[in-house]
């Protein structure tokens, strides 16, 4: 098979259009598939009518070489995807043996009784291969016709995310590997803008002949994508990769995509040491996104949300007197927070953060988006003063990055 580049995604669905339900599969699977070196070129997004459905099918497959539907293979009379994607193939819609024995199984063990509409979930298309489904009823369908593929995904976003993750992801991969698609390179870049960063590459001259840099910014960081050309060596991207990170220096933190409490998390686990976190202005995000990677047990110790000021000063050991004059909100109290919660839970870190969030609060001195952090760390603890732009929420969440980025600064690598 040749490498399958090109992709579009067939979001179908009444809800999409109509305001009930925000259409995040398009995101998911761009993302994924950019991963792979895949390029999503299209969404098309329409309500579960069978010629609408066939009409876009057939234009897609005209296009590109991987198609996806999402949505409709459920149990109710506006799950048509299979009937018109068979009608399109000239195939006949057939009940697969294996699914219906998983579907089976999990009623009983859901105690429900099964049924012919339940039943209907066991059918695909002929001649595809069904994609067990973990988390719902409806198995996924990967259908290869003449030099297409097409698969099919059920439309709730976690069954759609389980069976692209457990089975299309993989499949990809191999049908890809030693392809040229999956030779790129990537630097997550935190510090610096994409201006800044482009400027110290043509500065230097870089990239040099045979690779393209490519850049997506977002959610704090900016990811740097190196692309060879099919003759370029996997030496000469190594070397070129390398370059590119001396040039940008200390604001690249990551070789691959990987989110930030994973990274400090697989740094703190290597060592063998643990963290505690204080948070103010936060109220817990900081350990919610800690908490979401699974393993997190053995290396975070657990939090104090110090939201009051007497809570900083009974809790974590913040000198009232240092807090009456400099304010809660404040290098020296972020400091002592960090050094309290490292101290009480016997953490070998302890990150602390106090900020004023807003809409309320702020003064010339100390406007809404001041945030103070820091990391409490075996060497002393390292501080920082921030001022971030946006509203309650935005301001919380850059808090929790740069808090997670701070500690990942701190933290020996691994
Ligand atoms: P079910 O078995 O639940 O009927 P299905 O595969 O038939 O699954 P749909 O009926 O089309 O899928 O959609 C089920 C749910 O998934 C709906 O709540 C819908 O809003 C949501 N959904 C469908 N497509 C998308 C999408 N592109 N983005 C986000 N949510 C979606
Ligand atoms: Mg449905």
């Amino acid at each position: 098979m040749t490498s399958y580049l090109q992709a579009e995604l067939i979001s179908t669905g009444a809800e999409l259009l109509s305001g009930r339900s925000v259409n995040t599969h398009a995101r998911l699977l761009g993302e994924r598939l950019a991963r792979l070196g895949i390029a999503l070129r299209r969404d098309t997004t329409i309500p579960d009518d069978l010629r609408t459905i066939q009409r876009v099918l057939q234009d897609a497959m005209q296009r590109v070489d991987l198609v996806f539907v999402s949505g409709g293979l459920g149990p109710t009379n506006d799950d048509i995807t299979r009937q018109a994607v068979a009608e399109i193939l000239k195939r006949r819609v057939v009940t697969d043996e294996a699914s219906l024995r998983t579907l089976r199984e999990r009623m009983r063990r859901a105690g429900r009784a099964m049924n012919a509409a339940r039943e209907r979930q066991a059918q695909i298309v002929e001649g595809a291969t069904a994609l067990s489904n973990a988390v719902g009823a409806a198995p996924g369908q990967r259908i290869e016709y003449a030099d297409k593929v097409l698969f099919l995904l059920p439309g709730p976003p976690a069954e759609f995310e389980a069976v692209l993750d457990d089975h299309v992801v993989p499949w990809l991969r191999e049908q890809l590997a030693g392809g040229t698609a999956l030779r790129e390179r990537i630097l997550l870049v935190c510090g610096l803008a994409e201006a800044d960063i482009v400027q110290r590459f043509e500065a230097a001259d870089f990239p040099p002949a045979g690779i393209a840099t490519a850049y997506c910014a977002g959610a704090g960081r900016v990811e740097v994508r190196l692309h060879p050309d099919s003759d370029t060596s996997e030496a000469a991207l190594d070397q070129a990769t390398d370059r590119a990170a001396a040039l940008l220096g200390e604001a690249v933190y990551a070789r691959e995509r990987v989110e930030l409490e994973e990274l400090v998390g697989h740094r703190l686990k290597a060592q063998g040491q643990t963290l505690a976190s204080a948070e103010s202005c936060t109220g817990g995000l900081i350990g919610e996104r800690i908490t979401s990677v699974s393993g997190s047990s053995a290396w975070y110790l657990g939090g104090i949300i110090s939201y009051a000021d007497a809570v900083k000063v009974r809790e974590l050991g913040v000198d009232s007197e240092v807090l009456a004059r400099e304010g809660a909100v404040s290098d020296a109290v972020v400091r002592q927070m960090a050094e309290g919660v490292r101290t009480r839970f016997a953490a070998d870190y302890g990150l602390a953060v106090t900020g004023i969030a807003g809409p309320s609060g702020g003064t010339t001195d100390k406007p809404v988006g001041l945030v103070h952090i820091a990391v409490a760390h075996p060497d002393g603890t390292t501080a920082e003063r921030h001022v971030f732009p946006g509203n309650r929420a935005t301001v919380r969440e850059w808090t929790c990055r740069a808090a997670l980025m701070l500690l990942q600064k701190v933290l020996p690598v691994a």
